[in-house]
């Protein structure tokens, strides 16, 4: 005989379960319209994959799942989908969402579809890949997805399989009538589960309350290692934690899982989607229901497809909404209140409780905490809900997470005990969501820093390389600057260019004169002045005055420049009659000689070693030639000293390159 434990705290309200077992499941038939939420679990919505206007199949995958924390939709039965848009869905703060709607053919015609019944055939992978892919998550709760709960990590040892039929919720039936209906895909399933997950046994935990399930489970089991278990009722035994303490005596430690103490557990109703997955290749398209409350004339249990408005269920049942006081999604204790009963039934609808005033009367006025402790006696997870209680009027999150609010399961035997008829219950869901939207929004400010830290620093070093690029143009710019003054060499080329560039932009500018004009002006100008001093001259001879002599000097000297002048321009005119035609037409002076320049220095680069020596010493020669003939020019004319000095340098500066050059030469040919 196994040993049965218990756990801190809970509480008997009335069961209430009679009225909904008194006749078998019934098939609540296709509505006309069905809508499925893309999103009925915990994780990823789901992505469409049909479009509007499109015939679908029962059965056939409508949205794919996203991410591993996810499942697909099917079709619940074949139609035409006529629209995805946001719908009311079953929530407290009555809030739509995106859901995929159908409008039902009455056909109810499958899309081809096969098990495998010897699942022993499938590895592990290909199980929960099956699983996943018929859309099954948890059928009672949060719905949290089937395939992610059952994969084991390698640190995980798991002792023991609890298939959980406690159903302690007042009037919830469903897991009930499966026992008593379907005990056979519910042993099934959980051999299933036990071949994948290999536990060292496997259980099936059920309430006392239940005699009729528990025959029949027992009667299914016969012959396999599965043990179904029975112990005393009492509410909340079917929270997971509180189960796994009943059956093991382990407690699962605050903030862990079940498998941090060799523990899996899995909903009585998901056992059986995974037997009609694996074994009939069914996906989950459908659910046992109980609907109940003084406001349906036939409260029992019904197969209803998902998607089905709670109106058309609860119609099947014969409800008088004129005599409900509100409509219930869940049981009395852990339900919320639906806002509109056109939502769908969605996979964890596992009851529609439509209570009239005097079955369960709105609750009082809250008064003021007493402070009797008496939640804290039933609570089941050993909280102290009056600080929890306190602290959530606060709004003092930080307290509330050191108290251990997360390990609250919401199951409100607290809110039931509390002679002050406190919805403390309410509270702590509150400051739970309000935690949760926090932490979010954190994550997405954290998020958006790190963001906003990356660009800055990718575009802090795009900046960087910029510089060191714009750095090193710098230092290779001067360095070129640097070895062309080194050589002490003037590109005449280059130069030519610059000199023609900035005649053109002088002559642009409409200022400045040109090298002829110059000349021209200077002989101008010497014989203006000759005239004069020949004038003075001669008038101071007519007048016989002392000074001839001094004006006879000035007037030779005049001439003498007047000579010199006359011969630059004649120079002018010999050495480069194109710029002097050039100079003629000075619009496009300039650009010729740019023009000139640059094809000269083709030319030049495509000479050889040797050409380009030879070349430079010719030049060299020819300059120093016109530099010799002005120099002997000067001094027959009598030029000033320190002009034929200037032009003796120039000689002589020219005629050491002259040796420089023919010696490059020389070179040049030797090589
Ligand atoms: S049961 Fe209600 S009145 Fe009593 S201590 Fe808790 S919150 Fe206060
Ligand atoms: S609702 Fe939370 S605090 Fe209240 S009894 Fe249940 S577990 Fe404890």
């Amino acid at each position: 005989m196994r040993k049965i434990f218990d756990f801190h705290g809970g509480i008997h309200p009335p069961e209430n379960k009679h009225q909904s077992v008194r006749t078998p499941i019934a098939d609540a038939g296709i509505p006309p319209e069905l809508v499925i939420p893309l999103s009925q679990h915990i994780g990823a919505p789901a992505v469409p994959s049909v479009a509007v206007g499109e015939r679908v199949l029962k059965g056939q995958v409508i949205a794919q799942p996203r991410g591993f924390v996810s499942v697909p939709k099917h079709a619940p039965s074949s139609g035409t989908v006529s629209a995805i848009e946001d719908r009311l869905i079953p929530h407290p703060s009555g809030h739509s969402a995106p859901c995929i709607v159908i409008a039902t053919d009455g056909q109810d015609e499958w899309i081809a579809h096969s098990g495998t019944p010897d699942y022993r055939q499938l590895d592990k992978a290909a199980l929960l890949e099956k699983i996943r892919c018929a859309g099954i998550a948890g059928m009672g709760g949060a719905g949290f997805p089937s395939a992610v709960k059952l994969s084991i990590q390698p640190h995980h040892t798991i002792q023991t399989l609890i298939i959980n039929g406690t159903e302690c919720e007042p009037y919830i039936t469903a897991d009930d009538i499966l026992m008593r209906e379907r005990a056979q895909q519910i042993i099934a399933g959980a051999q299933i589960l036990a071949h994948l997950i290999e536990p060292g046994e496997t259980l099936i935990g059920v309430e006392d309350n239940k005699p009729e399930g528990i025959a029949a489970l027992r009667a299914a089991a016969s012959g396999t290692d599965i043990e179904v278990v029975e112990f005393p009722t009492k509410y909340p035994s079917g929270g997971e934690k509180q189960l796994i303490e009943i059956l093991t005596g382990k407690q699962v430690p605050s903030g862990g899982l079940p498998a941090d103490v060799g523990v899996v557990c899995q909903n009585l109703g998901s056992t059986v989607a995974i037997h009609d997955a694996i074994v009939e290749g069914r996906p989950l398209i459908s659910r046992v229901t109980t609907v109940t409350g003084n406001s349906v004339r036939e409260p029992q249990n019904f197969q209803v497809l998902i998607g089905t408005p709670m109106r058309y269920l609860l119609d099947r049942a014969g409800y008088e909404p004129a005599r409900g006081n509100r409509l219930i999604m869940g049981g009395p204790m852990m339900g919320f209140t639906v806002p509109d009963d056109r939502v769908p039934v969605v996979k964890t609808t596992n009851c529609l409780l439509a209570p009239t005033e005097e079955e369960l009367p709105t609750p009082p006025p809250a008064q003021a905490c007493i402070r009797c402790g008496m939640c804290a006696e039933a609570c089941p997870v050993s909280l102290l809900p009056q600080q929890l209680f306190w602290f959530a009027q606060g709004k003092e999150h930080e307290k509330l997470e050191q108290h251990n609010l997360f390990d609250c399961i919401e199951c409100g035997a607290c809110s039931y005990v509390c002679p002050s008829n406190i919805p403390l219950v309410q509270y702590y869901r509150a400051s739970k969501a309000e935690i949760q939207q926090q932490r979010r929004d954190h994550e997405k400010a954290e998020h958006s820093r790190q963001r906003f830290e990356a660009r800055q620093e990718r575009l802090e070093r795009a900046e960087r390389e910029k510089e060191e690029k714009r750095a090193a143009r710098k230092r290779a710019a001067e360095e070129k600057a640097r070895q062309a003054g080194g050589d002490g060499e003037e590109d005449p080329i280059q130069a030519a260019i610059e000199r023609a560039r900035a005649k053109k932009a002088v002559q642009q500018a409409g200022g400045g004169e040109s090298e002829l004009e110059k000349l021209e002006k200077a002989v101008v100008s010497a014989r203006k002045r000759l005239e004069t001093a020949s004038a003075k001259l001669a008038e101071a001879q007519a007048q016989g005055s002392d000074l001839v002599d001094a004006l006879q000097t000035g007037v030779d000297k005049t001439r003498g420049k007047l000579e010199a002048a006359e011969k630059a321009l004649q120079d002018y005119q010999a050495s480069d009659s194109a710029a002097a035609q050039d100079a003629a037409q000075p619009g496009d002076a300039a650009q010729a000689a740019i023009e000139k320049a640059m094809a000269a220095r083709a030319a030049e680069a495509s000479l050889s070693p040797q050409e380009k020596a030879r070349k430079d010493l010719k030049k060299l020669e020819q300059r120093l030639q016109k530099s010799r003939d002005k120099l002997a020019a000067s001094r027959e004319s009598g030029e000033e000293e320190k002009i034929i000095e200037a032009l003796e340098a120039t000689v002589t500066r020219l005629q050491d390159k002259v040796e420089e050059a023919r010696i490059a030469v020389q070179d040049a040919e030797e090589a």
